[in-house]
């Protein structure tokens, strides 16, 4: 691996030389296409390791326009090394594997296709070294290296294409496909199983450079203390159940590691690391249109309102905030109901985004890997 790039401009500007593409997109299905069409027998959704990436840079641009990034090269750069340490030693290190530190203060973590992980400055306030925050990222680095989000989608069989199309030649296919990783992602769709695979191989990653594989069972234990008051899915906490399961088979697995690592690092992590964590109920939540929801709890909810909106504006009309309310879009609310409707609202997931989606770019090589390591007493 060369380097460890967030990826910026480079592929916008490709998103942006391609309307000639969108332009084309609607002329294919005329008159005969149509026909073409009907007779193409429908497959599976299918993708090259490089419509993969495609794909994830646009899911991460939805991403950060809904939750801002922090904007603080020096986070950027710590959390890129942590996360570089475990990435290149999965079975695809030559991704543009980039982590982004997402300006909200739910706690939450997205891996997108491709390489692209994304984490809360709200997650990494919950953590509290550097070791947990290694056994985070190396359950998201699994999401993507073992490819569910794509299987999840392909799953669930509400994208076919064409015997003889390609996601990256239609481009209306190509934004479904974005629609559905998002919500698939926000929605932390992912099976019992797969959270099983994740935590396992991240465990995994993790132990194998030298972190305390413990870490991410105490990560989980914090979290699940954090929901004690909550049955519903929320965040990263899928259910009471699955997430002891969970922490009882890391557990296991840390146990039966040999050599197994015992690096919790937290004074580097507090070097870099000083975000405060915000209390589920104390999360400013997101205005929600028509749906009245209410602004978190009462968390000087006037003067959210007064704010001008800068995280609506979408490209291509999908983005979290058609998650978030449905009927909404991107109206804003000038009245938020007292009485609440909460339904299906998640403090972890809703939480305001601050203001800037602008990425920040973070380069490192082998040197600054192999340094980094050497520093923590890594192997
Ligand atoms: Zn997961």
């Amino acid at each position: 691996m060369k380097h460890l790039a967030v990826l910026g401009m480079t592929v916008m500007l490709t998103f942006a030389a391609t309307p000639p593409a969108w332009a084309r997109g609607g002329e294919q299905f005329g008159s005969i296409g149509k026909a073409v069409k009907k007779a193409n027998q429908l497959r599976e959704l299918q993708m090259t390791d490089e419509e993969e990436q495609k794909l994830g840079a646009e899911v991460s641009n939805v991403i950060r326009e809904r939750y801002g990034v922090v904007q603080d090269p020096a986070v950027h750069r710590y959390v890129t090394l942590v996360g570089a340490v475990l990435a290149v030693g999965t079975g695809r290190p030559n991704l543009p594997w980039t982590f982004i530190v997402l300006d909200t203060d739910g706690v939450n973590a997205f891996a997108a296709p491709g390489g692209y992980v994304h984490i809360t400055k709200g997650a990494l306030a919950l953590v509290q070294n550097e070791a947990e925050l290694a056994g985070v990222l190396g359950h998201e680095i699994t999401h993507v290296t073992e490819k569910h989000t794509i299987r999840a989608v392909q799953k669930k069989g509400a994208i076919k294409m064409g015997a003889e199309e390609s996601l990256s030649g239609n481009a209306a296919l190509f934004n479904q496909v974005v629609g559905e990783v998002v919500s698939n992602i926000t929605n932390q769709a992912f099976s019992a199983g797969e959270e099983n695979e994740s935590d396992e191989k991240g465990v995994g990653l993790a132990g194998k450079v030298g972190y305390s594989p413990q870490a991410l069972a105490d990560f989980l234990t914090r979290l699940k203390d954090r929901n004690k008051e909550s049955q519903e899915k929320r965040g990263l906490f899928p259910s009471h159940p699955e997430m002891q399961s969970r922490i009882d088979k890391i557990g296991q697995q840390a146990s039966a590691m040999k050599p197994a690592g015992s690096a919790t690092l937290a004074e580097r992590y507090r070097k870099f690391i000083t975000f405060e964590p915000v209390p589920q109920a104390e999360i400013a939540m997101v205005e929600a249109g028509s749906a009245g929801l209410a602004g978190g709890s009462g968390d000087k909810p006037d003067e959210k309102k007064q704010e001008p909106k800068k995280e609506e504006p979408k490209k291509r009309g999908f983005g979290l905030g058609k998650l978030v309310s449905p009927g909404g879009g991107d109206k804003q609310s000038t009245q938020a109901s007292a009485s609440g409707g909460s339904r299906g609202l998640d403090p972890e997931r809703d939480g305001k985004g601050g203001p800037n989606p602008k990425p920040v770019p973070v380069k490192v090589d082998m040197a600054d890997i192999n340094a980094f390591k050497k520093e923590g007493g890594l192997t």
